[in-house]
């Protein structure tokens, strides 16, 4: 078959390599100009499962090796002394296998991996798809024209498959209340390998070291209305009042607010289609299933649920009208856990009230003095992300372990 993905992040390497390994030709479509790598973008977790399908595509030395290093993490509150802990103690029951790892730097090992055996094409987008008989024509937004055997969206949580197939996405786009701002800026607080989180009530503001030595990332999670994520000015706007009056750092980190040129702001809300396939076009990743940004679990989803949509496909013989519904019967169960965890996780993120907060503080300066199974226990939000894909019968690989 000659399948066309679109989305060159997370899911649509990985479909691209085992779709690859199974025999068959992949074209990717990527809407940047160029990979998007900068200097990592945001930090994801790839949990358990998603791990096992990386290390069977025998990159794990690679996932290990750009792991993030951060030592501490710090909460830091207005009026009282701040609270410091080992980040591997605030982790310890997240996963057995755990790598977090920069998205961009993700990205950037994906694509290696399968650059020389698929065609990527970038700076270019889907304008139109036909379904047919005998395929699915595609036109894209260099007015070039290509016929397909199947056609994958993994496009992200704005995908452009998606409102093709599917019609506009606010259907089934589900707001869960909150927002999500990330930029960089100089590091004046002189960060190193820590991690500090200044929380007040509905407002979070978090600084992470990047890859670039003298820059930090600014991530401001929000309690509010849903943002509008294609306004970058009225984004600002709402940021500045989101954030005013809150101390520390904050009002000298919105001074650089104005010159970030990696501003992004988004509302938090999921994806919750009933199916994400019709006729030869399926989704993957946040396009179809997307827990929502920063509340764990997405990445991870993206990796297995790629996996699974290649697996089913060979175990089918290619027949997608099989396999399409076998690979969402597969994810059904993880795709329901991850859309109960999201809310949970914002709620324990955003604080609602001042009373929150000093439990989250007390939490963290108890947790050292426990037992490590306890620490386990209680770090693993109730099972969370790690746990919903356990589940998930990753099938043995069907074809020999090269491209
Ligand atoms: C700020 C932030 C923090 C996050 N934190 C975490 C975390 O802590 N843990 C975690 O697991 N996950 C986290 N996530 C979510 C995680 O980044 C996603 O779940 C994951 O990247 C999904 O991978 P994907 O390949 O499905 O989609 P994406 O990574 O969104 O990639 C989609 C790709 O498609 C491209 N594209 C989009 N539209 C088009 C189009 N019309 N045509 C062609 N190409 C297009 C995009 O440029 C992009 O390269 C976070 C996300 C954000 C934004």
């Amino acid at each position: 078959m000659h399948v066309l993905i679109c989305g060159a992040s997370v899911a649509g390497p990985v479909l691209a390599y085992w779709l690859r390994r199974n025999g068959h030709r992949v074209t990717v479509v990527e809407r940047t100009p160029e990979l998007r790598v900068g200097d990592g973008g945001q930090a994801v977790d790839i949990l358990g499962p998603a791990v096992e399908v990386i290390d069977r595509m025998g990159l794990l030395p690679q996932l290990e090796a750009a792991r993030t290093s951060t030592d501490t993490m710090t909460l830091i509150r207005p009026g009282r002394p701040d609270v410091t802990i080992e980040a591997a103690q605030l982790l310890a029951g997240v996963s057995d296998r755990h790598v977090e790892i920069m998205r961009g730097d993700l990205a950037k090992i994906l694509y290696e991996a399968t650059r020389e055996h698929v065609t990527y094409t970038f700076g270019t987008t889907i304008e139109g798809l036909r379904e047919h008989d005998g395929g699915v024509d595609a036109t894209f937004s260099d007015g070039t024209r290509g016929t397909y055997d199947l056609v994958v969206g993994a496009d992200g949580l704005h995908s452009g498959v998606r409102r093709l197939v599917f019609g506009p996405e606010e259907a089934y786009s589900h707001f869960l209340g909150g927002g999500l701002a990330v930029f960089s800026v100089p590091d004046f607080v002189g960060l190193a390998g820590r991690v500090l989180g200044y929380h007040t009530v509905d407002r979070a503001v978090a600084l992470y070291p990047t890859r670039t030595p003298g820059r930090v990332r600014v991530v401001i999670l929000f309690r509010g209305p849903r943002p509008d994520h294609r306004d970058p000015a009225a984004q600002r706007r709402l940021l500045r009042e989101v954030c005013a009056g809150l101390g520390w750092q904050v009002p000298r980190l919105l001074e650089h607010l104005d010159a970030a040129d990696d501003f992004y702001l988004d509302g938090i809300s999921q994806i919750r289609l009933p199916s994400w396939s019709r006729g030869r076009v399926t989704l993957a990743g946040d396009a179809g299933y997307g827990p929502g940004p920063a509340v764990g679990g997405g990445s991870s989803l993206a990796v297995v649920g790629a996996y699974v949509l290649a697996s089913e496909l060979a175990a089918a013989g290619d027949d997608h009208a099989v396999a399409f519904p076998a690979y969402e019967r597969a994810m059904a169960d993880a795709v329901a856990a991850s859309r109960t965890i999201g809310p949970s996780v914002l709620a324990t993120l955003i604080p609602r009230s001042e009373l929150q907060v000093w439990t989250m503080a007390q939490a963290m300066r108890l947790l050292p003095r426990l037992p490590g199974f306890l620490q386990r226990k209680l770090t693993s939000f109730g099972g969370g992300p790690a746990a919903m894909l356990n589940g998930v019968d990753l099938r043995p690989p069907v074809a020999p372990a090269t491209l």
